[in-house]
């Protein structure tokens, strides 16, 4: 495992910390300022940051520059996320297409759609959302139902989506529907990887409301809607090896970044433990919850140093495959587990909303109730379980 950052680190670190320190106003970093935006507003203040500090040159730091990246190294994407976290900078607003999406086209896409989807997402041009699950497929994905059938140069699709994160604010959704049938028993035959434009009359997106209060994913529903035949990732009847290569980049190659937040929020709860009271003394003096605490703390340490161990194995050309379901399944379980502590802590107080706690508790909450999510999508902890059993360790199926 490497531990050290080149001259080349620390200098990006300095260049990139420097943009921030000049182009990220102070109050855009506290929770008061998002607090009273609505959704809307919150989504295009982000937007226009993220676009902006793009063509600054920090965004597809690793990505190559013909395709409008910055040809850096995956150390350097690492930097770049801590930075972003210290800042307390606004998270990406196009998450499907930066993390999951624009790694398979530059592995599988051609050369035409290299050149326009990626510049594309980079500068939020086209925000994408991810159209995999549907009411009867989540977990078990190739029961899905969705037609596309070929009529001429086109597909027209029918069919339905759900938990489609960014539904309401989508531009282009990448979608796995059917465009030929099972083989007998295989399901996962005949599903193509489809790239639709949702601004089309075809396409409904609804709102879905979250135990937060937030409506940060909805519902897709097709109407013969169309897509052109060339707008096929992967290649027709591919979908199925181009969902798993998708899949494997949303699982995590490291979790620097995960770390680096969640770090964060255990330094904010432990300052929290010791401010409020439990029993007449501080909760930070109850034993139980000390006990909770350093368990929560170790955890992460523990997180740390296998993040550090998957960005060297990257860093050196390894492909990590099937084994991001450990990276995944491991800080997904050490954020529920530091959200438990948190909501073990603030006792009623958990149910509270922001006017009554302050923006900064609100944040906690917000990221404790958002914990719970972390283990289902991406596949959930089950399933990352019988991943890393059959495809990593080549146990029995
Ligand atoms: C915050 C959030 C955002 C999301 N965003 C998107 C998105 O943008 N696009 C998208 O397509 N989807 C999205 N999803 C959906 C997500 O991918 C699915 O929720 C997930 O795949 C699980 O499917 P399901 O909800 O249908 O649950 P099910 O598949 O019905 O699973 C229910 C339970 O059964 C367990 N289970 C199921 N099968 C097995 C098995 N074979 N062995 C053992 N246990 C099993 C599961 O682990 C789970 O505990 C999102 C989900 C969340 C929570």
């Amino acid at each position: 495992m490497d531990l050290t950052f080149s001259k080349e680190d620390e200098d990006f670190r300095r260049e990139f910390r420097s943009w921030l320190d000049t182009n990220l106003p102070a109050e855009m970093r506290t929770g008061a300022f998002w607090a009273d935006k609505t959704e809307d507003e919150s989504f295009s203040i982000r937007r226009q940051w993220e676009a902006d500090k793009a063509a600054a040159g920090f965004a597809g730091i690793v990505w190559p520059t013909e395709y409008g990246g910055r040809g850096g190294t995956p150390t350097m994407k690492a930097i770049y996320d801590q930075e972003m976290i210290r800042a307390n900078a606004p998270t990406t607003v196009n998450p499907l297409g930066l993390t999951f999406l624009a790694p398979t086209v530059m592995f599988l896409g051609t050369e035409e759609q290299k050149k326009t989807i990626i510049p594309e997402l980079l500068h939020n041009k086209t925000i994408w959302c991810q159209g995999f699950s549907e009411p009867g497929a989540g977990s078990d994905l190739a029961a899905l139902q969705m037609k596309a059938e070929r009529q001429g140069e086109e597909y027209v699709l029918n069919g339905q989506k759900i938990w489609t994160t960014n539904a309401m604010h989508g531009d282009k959704i990448f979608t796995m529907a059917r465009t030929g049938a099972p083989e007998g028993s295989k399901k996962h035959a005949g599903i193509s990887m489809l790239l639709v434009d949702m601004h089309q009359k075809g396409v409904e997106a609804r709102p879905l409301k979250q135990m937060s209060g937030a409506s940060e994913f909805g519902e897709v529903f097709f109407t013969d809607a169309t897509c052109p035949v060339t707008e096929v990732l992967g290649g027709e009847g591919n979908g199925w090896q181009t969902a798993m290569l998708l899949l494997s980049f949303e699982r995590g190659s490291s979790a620097i970044s995960q770390y680096t937040e969640f770090r964060k929020m255990w330094d904010e709860v432990a300052a929290y433990a010791r401010e409020t009271s439990r029993d007449g003394k501080a909760a930070a003096q109850d034993p139980v919850l000390r006990q909770q605490l350093a368990k929560s703390l170790v955890e992460l340490e523990c997180l740390k140093y296998h993040s550090w161990h998957v960005l060297t194995q990257t860093s050196q050309g390894k492909d990590l495959g099937f084994e991001a379901s450990m990276t995944k399944l491991f800080w997904a379980n050490t954020f529920r587990d530091l959200g438990d502590v948190y909501s073990d802590i603030a006792g009623q107080e958990f149910q509270l909303t922001a006017g009554a706690r302050g923006a900064s508790r609100q944040e906690l909450t917000s990221m404790a109730l958002w914990s719970r999510s972390c283990t289902i999508w991406g596949g959930s902890n089950e399933v990352q379980r019988t991943v890393i059993a059959e495809r990593v360790l080549g146990l029995p199926r």
